[in-house]
């Protein structure tokens, strides 16, 4: 195990910088975060807040690509596609499709749980020394189904969490409301993970443990960074709106905006922004006790501290594309037929970018190109739930500690086929540059989960 403490900077504070962050600080090493927003104030302020130790299966599932004509029909459905922009999204659609055989589906969801595992262990010791811990609570997540077809399409994905060990238990309509009352006597299915665990507001959980990092030493910097310097071994400096920032060892953790970087300092990601919205209702006028989980049309309706928050929808869209809020508000009509006397009063509306892989896997590990350049980001929907065991794994191969678990399937090195197999050629005026998001306007909206 390697004694020498070096410098490291944390490009990104969402919830996986700021966890990588405080892992680091433990260990002893000095830390910079660096970002242009405060702390947590980018995709990891308006999650649905979930925990989700049991979500191990993946976006791209054969039934997912069966259901796509029958989703792009629906006006409530998950999935949009704007076909114009189609070239720019190639290489993840064909990452997405090749995700959904169902022998990936299987691996993927292997190492899916493996790493989910850990997540709520690596929280708590954040949280404890934080003084955090009435931030989280063992809530269970409820899968509600108002129609049999909905739920006999999600079947194989519930049979498959219990296959990988997750507890999954179902439940008749009068047990439904048993668990919450508050659900309107509509739906004919649901399905409980007792597991999961809920935050009171995932951004109150973020902000904390970044006050934890500064109480204890770390330094929290808010600069833009605009390029990377490069020596001959590495990167050197951050240049950012402030300056020029010599750096030592480097962490990049910036979420859906995490592609230049990569390709810079160490290979090629197909990583796409699925965007997601939430519907904050801060006078819902009705209790929840559970958070939920609309089956039919995929997306959370959670309790939090400040209300009721409707999270959900799945666009792959670019960075800079306009939200739509629309979509948003689609969620309040469904949620008011599901919870009777549901209000909408003084809601608040939130856009924010999933940063997505194909194939649902984050990526976690040292760079190929740089030993100094180290990689957390690609988390998709789980962002959150993985925020503190992706934290830990980055500070064990820091310090040079063996990880608890295989680090291979989270390695960047695995999209390098989609380049390989001539997927790129088939984008036409396709640059690797900066101004590659903002030239592309495509919007895919994909199925599941919130
Ligand atoms: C509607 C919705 C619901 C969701 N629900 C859940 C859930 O219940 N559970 C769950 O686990 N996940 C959920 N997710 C996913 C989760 O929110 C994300 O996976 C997670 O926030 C990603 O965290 P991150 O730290 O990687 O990225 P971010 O939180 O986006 O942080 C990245 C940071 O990098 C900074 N940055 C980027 N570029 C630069 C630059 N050049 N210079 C300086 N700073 C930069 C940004 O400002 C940002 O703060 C949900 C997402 C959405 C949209």
């Amino acid at each position: 195990m390697s004694t020498t403490k070096k410098h490291f900077t944390v490009l990104g504070a969402g919830a996986v910088g700021v966890c990588t962050a405080l892992y680091l600080l433990r260990d002893g090493h000095p830390v910079t975060l660096l970002d242009r927003l405060p702390p947590g104030k980018g995709c990891s302020f308006g999650n649905a807040g979930l925990i989700q130790t049991g979500a191990c299966v993946p976006i791209a599932t054969p039934g997912v690509l069966r259901d796509v004509p029958r989703m792009l029909l629906d006006p409530d459905g998950p999935l949009v596609i704007r076909w114009q922009h189609l070239p720019s999204l190639l290489p993840y659609l064909l990452g997405f499709v090749l995700a959904a055989r169902a022998r990936r589906v299987e691996e993927i969801s292997v190492a899916l749980q493996a790493i989910l595992n850990h997540a709520m262990e690596a929280y708590r010791v954040l949280l404890a020394e934080a003084g955090a811990n009435d931030l989280v609570r063992r809530s269970g997540e409820l899968y509600v189904y108002e129609r049999q077809a909905s739920y006999d399409r999600a079947k194989p994905w519930h049979d498959l969490r219990r296959k990988r060990g997750v507890e999954v238990v179902d439940l008749a309509p009068e047990e439904l409301r048993q668990l919450e009352p508050a659900l309107a006597p509509i739906f004919c299915k649901g399905v409980y993970l007792p597991d999961s665990v809920q935050t009171l507001n995932p951004y109150m959980v973020t902000a904390a443990l970044a006050e934890n990092f500064a109480r204890n030493g770390g330094e929290i910097v808010q600069e833009e960074v605009r390029e990377i310097a490069m020596g001959a071994g590495g990167p050197t400096a951050l240049l950012t709106d402030k300056g020029r920032r010599k750096i030592d060892q480097l962490v990049i953790a910036t979420g859906a905006f995490s592609k230049r970087w990569a390709r810079q300092l160490a290979g090629y990601l197909p990583l796409d922004t699925e965007r997601g919205y939430h519907l904050m209702l801060p006078r819902p006028n009705i209790d929840l006790r559970v958070p939920l989980l609309s089956g039919d049309y995929r997306f959370g309706l959670v309790p939090m501290v400040d209300g009721i928050r409707l999270a959900g929808t799945a666009e792959l869209a670019t960075l800079d594309a306009p939200p739509r809020y629309a979509r948003a508000e689609r969620l309040l009509k469904i949620a008011e037929r599901m919870l009777p006397g549901l209000s909408g009063e003084a809601r608040t509306r939130w856009m924010g970018h999933r940063p997505s892989t194909p194939d649902s896997l984050p990526v976690i590990g040292r760079s190929p190109r740089f030993a100094s350049v180290y990689l957390a980001f690609g988390h998709g929907h789980l962002g959150l739930t993985l925020g503190a065991v992706t934290g830990r794994l980055i500070a064990d191969l820091a310090s040079g500690r063996i990880p608890p678990l295989s680090l291979a399937p989270y390695d960047i090195r695995r999209f390098g086929w989609i380049r390989r197999e001539g997927c790129r050629s088939l984008v036409p005026r396709t640059r690797s540059s900066p101004s590659l998001e903002r030239e592309t306007g495509g919007e895919l909206r994909v199925p599941e989960g919130h």
